[in-house]
């Protein structure tokens, strides 16, 4: 078993913790917190040894009723591997305490990538982790993108890939941000940091990306275009290596699934925890041809896709699995895969085939 420690219990720690317990090969061996909020009161319900992130503020856990396992200090300690999650730059400053402990550990996307030897994507580059101490799991939107172009990039070859990002103004627990009522450039410049950031994956892709911001805390939704080296046969040859892949959910025309909010209904209705979509969610009727042009839509949710991939990268570092036993094991034991919009045509994916 792989006793794993969770440094930064929030949107993205408490999914990995939940999905790591899911593991019939790992454990975890505690979650690590600063605050006393209803997320660790949550930790506690969940049966997960709470540890205190800051040791000054360790009273407000007893004052909170909350029982601590110790400081964060010892749960690395126990830890064979810790998932930092805390937010972006603290785990850039946490890395000298994994290194005190010879700790192995996992970043997450809002690090810089030189944080860790290697960035990391489960379908794309999950061998470069097995000899390395430190990996950063890269961000919901690199991750999204990664799983996309894969299959493109083996098969077609990428002349252009160029992708606007609009992107959810917050999480639904950030009261804080916005825009509340605005579409705003972000930034203004061009190209985003996205586009870098998929090089960390695919350092050879020619890649242009372009952000924005609006008022939802649902999803991001990328438009992508890109230009393949050599042109598939059809529409429905895409269409269906897409379906093949196992993190990418392709939404058929009959679902009547026509954006995030139904996404996220659909997500509920399913049972998923907390409505999580693991998977990249492509529109089928998005999917166009253009000669050597591709168009598509897909949905991301931002909250959950980097779960799988940090349950894969763990078995990366630890090095006793290859990528397609890890990610199969992660797809099974999670339940990754709508079976239930599976079998069902796309008439205007048929359209085209036949235009
Ligand atoms: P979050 O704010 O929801 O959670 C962070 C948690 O860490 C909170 O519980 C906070 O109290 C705790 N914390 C703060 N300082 C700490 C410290 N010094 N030590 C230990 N814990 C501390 O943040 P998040 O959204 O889960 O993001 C975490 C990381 O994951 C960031 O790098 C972020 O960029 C990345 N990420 C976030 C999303 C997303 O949409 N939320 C998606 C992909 C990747």
């Amino acid at each position: 078993m792989i006793r794993v420690g969770v440094n930064g219990y929030g949107t993205i720690g408490k999914r990995v913790a939940d999905a790591v317990r899911a593991q019939p090969d790992m454990e975890v061996c505690g979650v690590a917190k600063r605050s006393p909020n209803y997320v660790a009161v949550g930790a506690t319900e969940a049966g997960y040894p709470v540890y205190a992130a800051d040791d000054d503020r360790a009273h407000e856990f007893a004052a909170a009723g909350i029982d601590l396992a110790g400081s964060v200090d010892k749960l690395v300690a126990e830890s064979d591997v810790v998932v930092d999650a805390t937010p972006s730059g603290v785990g850039a400053e946490n890395r000298p305490l994994y290194e005190h402990h010879d700790t192995p550990a996992l970043f997450q996307g809002g690090e810089d990538a030189t944080v860790a030897e290697v960035s990391f994507n489960a379908r794309v580059n999950y061998d470069e982790a097995e000899d390395a101490d430190y990996v950063r799991v890269v961000s919901c939107n690199t991750t999204g993108l990664s799983r996309f172009l894969a299959p493109l990039y083996e098969n077609y070859g990428i002349e252009k890939a160029r992708v606007t990002l609009v992107r959810r103004g917050g999480d639904p627990d950030q009261t804080g941000r916005g825009p509340i009522n605005d579409a705003v450039p972000d930034p203004i410049s061009i190209p985003s940091h996205h586009g870098p950031d998929v090089q960390t994956i695919f350092p050879k892709l020619d890649i242009d990306t372009i952000g924005l911001k609006v008022p939802t805390t649902m999803m991001h939704v990328h438009t992508v275009n890109v230009t393949l080296e050599n042109e598939p046969d059809d529409v429905t040859e895409i269409r269906d290596r897409l379906r093949s892949e196992d993190r990418i959910l392709t939404i058929p025309e009959y679902a009547g699934i026509d954006g995030a909010g139904t996404l996220k209904d659909f997500a509920l209705d399913a049972g998923r925890p907390r409505g999580d979509i693991w998977e990249n969610c492509v529109w089928e009727e998005s999917i166009t041809l253009r000669g050597r042009d591709l168009y598509c839509m897909q949905a991301i949710h931002q909250e959950s896709d980097v779960v799988p991939e940090n349950v894969d990268a763990i078995r990366a570092l630890s090095g006793h699995l290859t990528g397609p036993e890890s990610r199969s094991l992660t797809n099974e034991t999670l339940g990754i895969g709508f079976s239930r919009l599976d079998g069902r045509e796309s008439r205007t994916l048929d359209r085209q085939t036949a235009d």
